[in-house]
């Protein structure tokens, strides 16, 4: 757990020898807490301080890697238990489960229509990480399966296996791409515990109670498994977000390292709607990883919305550059629409104007990432702050009409923002959704 200044300050030497570069032991102390320098920066500091800051200075859930390349990701490294603390910072994993009885034309089937979830929302794309095989046959179909997979995605990789020849023979095709075991439990941690331990990769730890869990990955690190992701196992929908909140509480608010990795979920339901509902759930309260059997794009896309919201900084909202933006093939006679810089407002308009097909410039104003009303209430979106955007973005320079079209939420300011830009204002719909008709009607 993060030391405080204070807590920092009795481990230090107190000479204020000021080799540091500050006055006083004081003042570096309150430097780390913040860290802004390092303990480096102190060479009179013991070995057993440096020893105790050095873990402080931990994050309290590791950070665990899993694939290689420009798909590979990062889960854990999280500090708080609510998002409005400070923020979320490692989106949860979304990955699909392969099991190895299917044909080889369907497994490349599911695998085809997985590595095709990819999404724009917002200006972000929104993609999937995982996909998990599954053994349920011999050794042979399930290696057959890992080629497949493994040879037909860029996604990160599961091999999910109690299997040791089998995971073995797994990671000398797939050891490269640093692929998840799944996994170990205290019946079979040192034979697995080997293989990442040979493989460089991360492994999942498996018990379903807490205490054996714990007890679980101090004998995996013991064994040189370090880089681990917890599962409590198969349980209700409130069992496990129990589970997930105690691991979290633990990780976070009792410094138990032992618990301090991210975890992995996997749903119960077969029913899509279901199984999205569950793995929202878990998206929601901490999961690291979410394996889900069903891949409907439909469904997907939800999950993957309600990730992005999570894991957006809740202090920063969503926004887009403040500029001038043509839309299709504009002309200067084309129509200038004025909105905000909030990547949902600029990203609506924007859709709603393409769906039109009437050419069209978009005026996104910098309301510091505030939809159009709450930038409005906050004094953000203005007449000067709008003439300022048209002036600045050269709009008059750009449409030989001296005419912009304003939300119809703000209809309010025309007059005002007549007299301040020198434009002939036109109040359009109060929703984007009304944009298509409007444009055409113009
Ligand atoms: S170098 Fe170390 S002992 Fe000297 S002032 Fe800085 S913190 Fe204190």
């Amino acid at each position: 757990m993060a030391l405080s200044g204070l807590d920092i300050y009795k481990l230090l030497p107190k000479t204020n020898c000021r080799e540091c570069g500050f006055v006083t032991c004081l003042a570096f102390a309150m430097q780390l807490a913040k860290k802004t320098v390092s303990i480096e920066k102190c060479p009179l500091l013991s070995q057993e301080s440096k020893n105790i800051l050095e873990a402080s200075s931990q994050p309290p859930i590791k950070l665990i890697t899993i694939g290689e390349g420009e798909d590979k990701f990062s889960i854990g490294n999280e500090n708080v238990l609510f998002r409005h603390e400070e923020k979320f910072h490692n989106p949860t994993a979304v990955g699909f489960i392969i099991e190895d009885a299917l044909s080889e034309s369907q497994i490349k089937e599911k695998l085809a229509k997985i590595n095709s979830l990819r999404f724009e929302r917002v200006g972000q794309l929104l993609n999937v990480n995982l996909v998990a095989i599954k053994q349920t046959a011999g050794k042979d179909k399930f290696i057959k399966a890992v080629q497949l997979v493994s040879g037909g995605t860029k996604l990160g990789l599961v091999l999910m296996s109690d299997d040791a020849d089998a995971l073995n023979a797994a990671l000398e095709i797939t050891a490269s791409k640093k692929p998840l075991i799944y996994k170990a439990t205290n019946s079979n941690a040192a034979e697995i515990s080997k293989i990442a331990f040979k493989y460089k990769v991360p492994l999942v730890a498996l018990e379903s109670d807490l205490e054996k869990l714990s007890l679980l990955t101090k004998n995996l690190n013991n064994q040189g498994a370090s880089d681990l992701v917890l599962d409590t196992g198969r349980k209700t929908l409130p069992e496990k977000i129990w589970d997930l909140t105690q691991i979290r509480r633990q990780a976070l608010k009792k410094s138990n390292r032992a618990l301090g990795y991210p975890v992995i979920t996997v749903t119960n339901s077969n029913d899509p709607y279901e199984e999205v509902i569950e793995a929202a759930t878990y998206i929601s309260k901490y999961a690291g990883i979410v394996l889900l059997q069903n891949c409907e794009p439909g469904l997907i896309l939800t999950l993957l919305t309600l990730r992005q919201n999570i894991y957006t900084d809740p202090q920063k909202p969503l926004q887009i550059e403040p500029k001038l933006y043509p839309v299709g093939a504009v002309t200067n006679k084309s129509p200038v629409l004025v909105t905000t810089n909030f990547s949902l407002s600029y990203f609506t308009v924007l859709g709603e104007v393409e769906a039109s097909k009437v050419p069209a410039y978009i005026v996104s104003v910098d309301t510091e990432g505030m939809s159009v009303l709450t930038a409005w209430a906050a004094e953000k979106f203005t007449p000067e702050k709008i003439t300022d955007s048209v002036n600045k973005f050269g709009v008059k320079e750009t449409v030989s009409h001296k005419k912009i079209i304003i939300p119809g939420y703000v209809a309010m300011m025309s007059g005002d923002l007549e007299e301040t830009s020198g434009l002939e204002i036109i109040v359009g719909p109060k929703e984007a959704a009304g944009l298509p008709s409007f444009l055409k009607n113009l």
